[in-house]
């Protein structure tokens, strides 16, 4: 049976649940995720150095990220010396620091702070569209800096969100990390959307890996589409075109 909600359709990953079923389930998904990943406090921090540390962390290892954004602030302190800073003088540092794309990183970070100074006042803005409005901020960044930096309702999808939605089948295999994140708002709850990224993250590197998840110890495992084999991650890689190639999500 197919049921639509906010318009987004269920048709090709059904799991012969309707909406409402779906709803319960991701309900309960993120219950369980919030009792295995617990975290005590939410990281609610200030939202530039929230905005500074997501523009390093693309394709960068969190431990290296963490490590090069303490020195940053160390070395720059504050948005106006960062703004001041010339870029090539920013790149130099990333570089320095190991950091990859360098060239890129630099520019933006030193191109944000001077935009947020010059056209918000120096205040990070709370709104969505006008954060993806900053040099290096794409979706995933802007829910970052709302749920991490200002501590709103707002699920960032990245890699570990993107993949472990669609193996629990609360969103379809093939499609982008932006629908991921309209199709999680539209099945759980608005009071938990801020627990979503941390506890996938955490789930994902723990047991739900990109490469073999421990099924067997999942406490999802009676909630999970892969793990009764209904969806597998050739579906979500696009290898099984004759299942998945004429739905139109
Ligand atoms: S049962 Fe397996 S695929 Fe499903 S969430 Fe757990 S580890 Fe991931």
């Amino acid at each position: 049976m197919v049921t639509e909600s906010r318009s987004l359709s269920l048709e090709g990953f059904t799991f012969d649940e309707t909406w409402e079923e779906k709803r319960e389930r991701a309900k309960r998904i993120v219950e369980i995720l919030m009792e295995v990943h617990p975290r005590e406090k939410l990281l609610i921090g200030d939202p530039y150095r929230t905005l500074i540390h997501c523009i390093i962390s693309q394709r960068m290892r969190d431990e290296v990220t963490y490590k090069v954004w303490e020195e940053l602030f160390r070395k720059y302190g504050d948005i106006e010396t960062t703004a001041a800073t010339p870029i090539e003088e920013m790149q130099e540092f990333l570089r320095k620091q190991g950091v990859g794309l360098w060239k890129t990183k630099g520019e933006w970070i030193v191109r944000a702070s001077q935009m947020l100074l010059e056209k918000y006042n120096g205040k990070v803005p709370e709104d969505i569209n006008e954060l993806m409005k900053l040099p290096g901020i794409g979706r995933k960044c802007a829910n970052i800096v709302l749920a991490y930096g200002f501590g709103k309702q707002a699920i960032p999808v990245d890699t570990h969100v993107n993949r472990i939605s669609k193996r629990l089948g609360l969103a379809p295999p093939r499609v982008a990390p932006e629908k991921v994140e309209e199709y999680l708002a539209g099945l759980i709850p608005e009071d938990k959307w801020i627990y979503v990224n941390h506890a996938m993250v955490d789930h994902g590197r723990s047991i739900c890996r990109p490469i073999k998840p421990k099924c067997d110890e999942c406490q999802l495992r009676e909630l999970c589409p892969y793990a009764k084999g209904l969806i597998t991650d050739g579906d979500i890689k696009g290898e099984n075109r004759s299942r998945w190639a004429e739905r139109a999500f």
